[in-house]
């Protein structure tokens, strides 16, 4: 992302913490089995309604509903009697309760009743002796015999399914199981050249003679040479690796497989190592080819680091690349390239020779580098006569080729909304705010709170302006966006890889413009200036500790280089582990002062300049934002 430390940001107050959010609910599976019981149920009930349940009457009551006449027909089987009132009848259950009862059913007693059937037939009632459980329809007697099979089967299905999911391949159920799931894109689909690449020269040279590799092997085989076969791509995500693994393929014309190493960390044991072995196989098939593994540190970490880890899917995948890396030799025209940013963490085995053996670093892209890509993501886009590649490029220090295309996106993307024919630089600047930080976002707030942050800003830019050393200002906003609430922008003259101790304090002095704007007009603090003063301890630190720029302190390194790879001027201090107590306090003394003295020549410098500081202000509130030249109009200080 673009590089904060050009810019001032004002966190919208104290934030709250973030809510966890839930990851979606699992069900439990005896839920799931419950529910097909109960289903499976509710079905049989809904397709076959039985007949209902008779209630048992007493045999006395049998006989006065038989005289009484509200029996027409019965079915016996033995000492049952089963049979229809035909006005239902309340009857008193011995628990107490009643109930209206239609089909009933009684015994007979063990003394034979000599008079009953006289009674049956005086009373016309059909005497059915046929079997007392009506005959099942024959689907039912189907489901009876094969639904816990079919069950059985259904759970089974699930359960694959299941599992399946697990693995991020829906539908493949337990037969993908073991299949590589590389992308294979043929000759024909790898239509990525060295002409899309752009920015990361060097990287892309390096690459050049792989290329030379697949196109001719007999040049390199011929006198008994060999090929690199793995070749490690080391860069910050979104620097292009894939892109470039992609442009070796359609630059030489061969397939390219690939492969997202972090799929197997939670996979069924075996499976990661089945997949590898797959893989290689179909690029072998192909060969040449390229083969590209993204993530390798998600397989390859230190497998000592974590010895009670227990991630032997891991492990087993780790080896397996191993394997087929040992087991073939590069004349088979297979290269294997992987991307990384953490090469720190790669176990040492899979840097050893015959296997990624060759290390290309990809770095960020620098301003003539972010100009390239940007015209490679331009192609196709109406640009506006007003829009400068260089100047954009001039103003994302720290952004890389993803971010870069992102931005080419949103601006179009902006353009439309705006109903616009071409891409303007308005519309650039302001997919770069909202990429940087966060669309905007409709505050309520008082005129008294937005006329303080004017002022706040109105302190970064004008500093900005009147302290030689400091970076141009490029453009102040008051509309609030994600978490900030003003913002000033200023550009780097160039990509700098070495800062001056006057540039550093210029910096310092700038951050701190925000709070003494406030302070000088209003008199009193917010917590507005949270981000500025985190930015200015940060740097104030490093330049005691790290940079050798107090007297007092000298030219020690008290603090480890951090991250290669995030390393930059805005970087934490760190603690001063490892150092005496008296230093500790001279540190903390020392970098004290520097921030006073900064925050007084803040002050005193806006106190000088104060009239342009309101006409900034006053500007800014009726405008909102305001661009370079509108700055320096509206201070006079052109
Ligand atoms: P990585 O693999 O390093 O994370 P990618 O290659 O996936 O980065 O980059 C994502 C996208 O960003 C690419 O597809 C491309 O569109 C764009 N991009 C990244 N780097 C560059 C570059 N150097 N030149 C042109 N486009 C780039
Ligand atoms: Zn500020």
């Amino acid at each position: 992302m673009a590089d904060p430390s050009a810019t001032q940001r004002d966190p919208a107050g104290v934030t709250g913490p973030t809510p966890d959010t839930a990851p979606p609910p699992r069900r439990p599976f005896w839920l799931v089995l419950l529910a097909v019981f109960a289903i499976n149920f509710l079905l049989v009930n809904l397709i076959f309604p039985g007949p209902r349940r008779p209630v048992q009457v007493p045999y006395t009551t049998f006989r006065e509903q038989v005289r009484a006449g509200n029996v027409e027909a019965i079915a016996t089987r033995a000492d049952m009697v089963q049979g229809t009132f035909a006005e239902p009848l309340e009857i008193e259950l011995p628990n107490g309760t009643h109930v209206e009862v239609g089909a009933f059913s009684t015994t007979l007693p063990a003394f034979v009743d000599p008079g009953l059937e006289a009674l049956l037939l005086d009373h016309g009632v059909v005497i059915n002796a046929e079997p007392l459980e009506t005959p099942r329809s024959p689907l039912l007697t189907l489901l009876l015999t094969f639904g816990p099979t079919l069950l059985l089967i259904g759970i089974f299905v699930w359960l694959s399914r299941r599992m399946a999911a697990g693995l991020n391949a829906p539908g493949s159920g337990l037969f993908g199981l073991g299949q590589s799931r590389a992308r294979r894109y043929d000759q024909a689909d790898v239509k990525v050249t060295f002409d899309d690449v752009a920015g990361i020269d060097e990287a892309e040279a390096e690459l050049a003679e792989i290329v030379d590799f697949l196109k001719n092997p007999e040049k390199y085989t011929r006198l008994g040479g060999t090929a690199p076969k793995g070749v490690l791509l080391v860069g910050a995500p979104g620097t292009g690796k894939t892109l470039l693994a992609k442009a070796v393929a359609g630059e030489a014309g061969v397939p390219f497989f690939s492969m997202n190493a972090s799929e197997f960390v939670e996979m069924v044991v075996g499976v990661g190592a089945s997949r590898v072995r797959d893989l290689f196989e179909q690029a072998r098939k192909a060969a040449p080819a390229i083969i590209f593994i993204d993530e390798l540190d998600a397989i390859g970490r230190s497998r000592g680091a974590a010895v009670f880890s227990g991630n032997s899917e891991q492990e087993q995948t780790l080896n397996q690349i191993l394997t087929e890396m040992d087991g073939f030799s590069s004349r088979e025209g297979v290269i294997v390239l992987a991307a990384t940013n953490r090469p720190d963490v790669l176990d040492s085995a899979l840097l050893r020779s015959g296997r990624f053996d060759r290390r290309v670093t990809v770095n960020p892209p620098d301003r003539n580098g972010r100009e390239k890509i940007l015209e490679v993501h331009t192609r196709d886009v109406p640009l506006d006569p007003d829009v400068s590649l260089a100047g954009i490029a001039g103003i994302t220090p720290g952004l890389v080729g993803a971010d870069l295309r992102n931005l080419v996106n949103e601006a179009a993307l902006q353009a439309a909304r705006r109903g616009g024919d071409t891409v303007t630089h308005s519309d650039f600047a302001q997919a770069l705010e909202k990429m940087v930080l966060g669309p905007k976002r409709p505050l309520a707030l008082t005129p008294q709170d937005r006329e303080r942050i004017a002022y706040h800003e109105a302190g970064h830019a004008l500093l900005g302006l009147v302290v030689p050393e400091a970076d141009p200002v490029s453009r102040v906003t008051i509309t609030p966006r994600g978490q900030s609430l003003g913002v000033t922008y200023q550009r780097p003259d160039d990509d700098r890889y070495n800062y001056p101790e006057a540039y550093l304090r210029a910096r310092i002095i700038g951050a701190l413009g925000g709070r003494a704007a406030e302070e000088l007009v209003y008199g009193d603090r917010t917590t507005g200036a949270e981000n500025d003063l985190e930015q200015v301890t940060r740097l104030a630190t490093q330049m005691v500790t790290r940079w050798g720029m107090n007297e007092r302190v000298g030219p020690l390194s008290l603090t480890p280089r951090q991250d290669p790879y995030l390393a930059s001027a805005n970087q934490a201090g760190g603690g001063l582990a490892g150092h005496s107590q008296a230093t500790a306090e001279l540190v903390d003394r020392e970098v004290r002062e520097l921030v006073d003295e900064c925050y007084r020549l803040a002050l005193q410098l806006l106190r000088e300049h104060r009239a342009e500081l309101d006409r900034l202000a006053a500007t800014l509130l009726e405008r909102e934002t305001l661009d370079e030249a509108e700055i320096l109009a509206a201070t006079g200080l052109g």
